[in-house]
């Protein structure tokens, strides 16, 4: 989605160890105008694969998820972090390896937030190494619902996560794909 890869150009920011910070713009300040027409992109990439649900984690998944959801009439939810295994009730749970606190965390999702008769999209706003998405697609196959594919902002090519999940058969979109970065500001785009 090229203004998605302008504005990755014009306003991110990198950081030591292949960090993409796009704070000012995807995830912390949101351009909006922006949000509206990566959701609008998905929607159209999705529109006939029967999807009946959104899952993302949270924090920085949750707005492109919730507009994507409203893009497709669909809800979304959203996998909660929790940092004990202490949690009570009725929840799917998995760990997920956080690429940019370095830390592991319980993830959870209420199990009634979950149908097994669901087609779900999962989505977040970065896939590098593909932990998020591997513990996400956890929680759907414990829920017995089906993944109907997996949408991203933005994917690092140069880390694996994609790429392997699409050696297993899953369908995974990228809005922008960068194929490389340098610490001094060179990102390249996979065409
Ligand atoms: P993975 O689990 O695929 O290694 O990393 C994906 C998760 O880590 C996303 O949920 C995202 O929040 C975060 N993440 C990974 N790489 C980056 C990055 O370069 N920049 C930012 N802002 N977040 C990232």
């Amino acid at each position: 989605m090229r203004q998605l890869e302008e504005r990755i150009i014009a306003d991110g920011k990198m950081l030591p160890g292949g960090v993409l910070k796009v704070g000012s713009f995807l995830n912390h300040c949101i351009d909006t105008k922006l949000l509206g027409d990566m959701a609008a992109e998905i929607a159209s990439l999705y529109k006939d694969a029967g999807v009946t649900k959104i899952l993302t984690i949270e924090a920085s998944g949750i707005a492109i998820a919730a507009a994507a959801g409203m893009a497709l009439g669909v809800p979304a939810v959203f996998a909660k972090k929790h940092r004990t295994t202490n949690v009570e009730g009725s929840v799917y749970m998995t760990i997920i390896h956080s690429f940019t606190h370095n830390e592991d965390y319980h993830v959870i999702v209420q199990r009634d937030c979950l149908d097994a008769s669901d087609k779900i999209l999962i989505i977040d706003d970065f896939l590098a190494n593909g932990s998020a998405l591997r513990g996400l697609i956890d929680l759907v196959t414990q829920s017995g619902a089906e993944v109907a594919g997996v949408a991203v902002c933005v994917e690092k090519c140069f880390q694996p996560g994609g790429d392997e999940f699409r050696a297993k058969g899953i369908r995974v979109d990228a809005l922008a794909s960068i194929e490389s970065m340098t610490d001094d500001g060179q990102i390249t785009f996979r065409s």
